[in-house]
């Protein structure tokens, strides 16, 4: 399987090269040439597999002969091994149509998880295969660095280091990723705000010598691998409601884009998903596109959500593209006028055919308190801020007679704000976290200077050397 970019400038790679590469080097995103197919005979057989097993033979074929298969499933075992949840990513019943599919049980309470603790060993794999050792580095405003950090913790062959601002995570983002204590990992708190640590970062890459040094790396949203990943959980819940056979729809709250491409790109696959909800909160350029082809740029503004506050969505440049009928001339055109003008232009057909099949809705800070209310008074459910958009969504949205799957992107714990809000108490964060505030915390201070970070990212780097 050959992977080639939204902008067709890059040349083409295998899925080992899309992982290590992330980005194409003309700035698009890679796609596979063409999109496996599962017959309905195929599909039917992976119904009541062991997730792991299941994962692995979905994402087979996107990997080609990069990785054994043997060792591929392997990785998938080892991957989801430490879940609290046997099941996985287990499929809960809300009402007589609404099913919510669990994607919280990982190490950091979040869906990222999923595709991120098999990234982890991918990098592992491909990496001793090239006799390789990367360095990653990356940015959070504290959601999404704990993720990058349980993911590579205890990896032979990476190293990470996670910028974030210094007294600007909340303490339970902080403890999630400086009390990972891996020889392998470090945490850096800069003076500075979310965006001081985000243009370091890119500084970091910017710096030719000192990336080729490091052998610099990132594990972004819009890295294909992560797409591949997250493909199974659908094609898992979607047979758990009697697909092939029947159709259903899906109820995704969505940032990035990455997690519905994921199920758009299950539906390419024979996965019968008639329906695609995009549900957002205010920061709502998806669904202001959605319902009337206005893709344009506001200011993000922080919600309930936080996942969720964009204003760009990335990913969504792979639909693009396939709705351009794979034209890389046109979907860079297309981009390059967006980011000159600040809104996409996208023709009045092809906007037409995206809305047969996607639907965008939004809800606001109150309705996202009234919803998780809703749906804890009716179904006895904790739904976190993020799950509870989508679950309103799916109510509202939802096709007649179609089961929707509404993806559970987050453990209510990871938001108890919010959901003391709503219904009156905290809840309880799971016995594997429990006695995060005794774990012991390790992380460096840094001034706002790009010398010192990379000084400390070289002196980390060189030790594991
Ligand atoms: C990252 C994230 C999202 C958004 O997912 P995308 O793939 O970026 O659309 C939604 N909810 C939670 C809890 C997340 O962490």
């Amino acid at each position: 399987m050959l992977y080639m970019s939204t902008r067709g400038r890059a040349e083409p790679k295998d899925f080992a090269g899309v992982l290590l590469a992330g980005l194409g080097s003309d700035g698009g995103l890679y796609m596979p040439e063409s999109w496996p197919r599962f017959s309905a005979a195929e599909l039917r057989a992976l119904r009541g597999l062991p997730y792991a097993e299941l994962a692995a033979r979905v994402i087979a074929p996107f990997v080609g002969d990069c990785i054994a298969f043997a060792d591929l499933q392997a990785m998938c075992r080892r991957a989801y091994a430490g879940f609290a949840h046997p099941a996985i990513v287990p499929l809960v019943q809300l009402d007589s149509a609404i099913f919510a599919l669990e994607l919280f049980h990982g190490p950091t309470l979040a869906f990222k998880d999923l595709a991120l603790q098999l990234a982890g060993h991918l990098f592992d794999h491909v990496l001793a295969q090239r006799d390789e050792r990367v360095c990653i580095v990356g940015a959070t405003s504290g959601d999404t660095g704990s993720a990058a950090i349980e993911a590579m913790a205890g990896r032979d062959r990476v190293d990470i280091t996670i910028l974030h601002p210094e007294g600007r995570t909340s303490e339970v983002q902080r403890r999630q990723m400086t009390t990972v204590t891996a020889p392998n990992v470090l945490n850096v708190a800069v003076k500075g705000n979310f965006d001081d640590c985000q243009d370091l970062v890119k500084a970091m890459f910017a710096d030719a010598p000192f990336r080729r040094e490091m052998n610099l790396s990132a594990v972004n949203s819009i890295n294909f691998a992560r797409i591949a990943a997250q493909i199974p959980y659908y094609v898992a819940a979607a047979l758990a409601l009697g697909a092939p056979d029947r159709e259903v729809a899906v109820s995704v709250p969505t940032g990035n884009f990455g997690n519905v491409l994921a199920a758009w790109a299950a539906r390419q696959m024979g996965v019968p998903v008639q329906k695609f909800i995009v549900a957002s909160n205010r920061n709502d350029i998806l669904c202001r596109f959605l319902n009337a082809n206005d893709m344009s740029v506001r200011g993000v503004e922080p919600s309930l959500s936080p996942s969720m506050d964009i204003q760009v969505s990335s990913n969504f440049e792979r639909l693009l593209f396939e709705l351009l009928d794979r034209d890389a001339a046109a979907t860079e055109a297309t981009m390059a006028d967006f980011r000159a003008t600040g809104r996409m232009a996208v023709p009045d057909g092809k906007w037409q055919e995206i809305r047969r099949e996607f639907s965008g809705f939004r809800l606001s800070d109150e309705g996202t308190l009234a919803e998780i209310a809703r749906t804890w008074r009716d179904a006895a459910y904790l739904a976190d801020p993020h799950t509870a958009v989508a679950v309103a969504a799916a109510r509202e949205q939802g096709p007649v007679g179609l089961p929707v799957i509404v993806a559970a992107t987050a453990h209510p714990a990871k938001f108890p704000d919010a959901i003391e809000q709503a219904v009156g108490f905290r809840p309880a964060l799971p016995p594997h976290l429990s006695d995060l505030y005794e774990r012991k915390e390790q992380y460096e201070r840094a001034p706002n200077e790009l010398a010192a970070i990379e000084t400390l990212v070289r002196n980390f780097a060189n030790r594991n050397r």
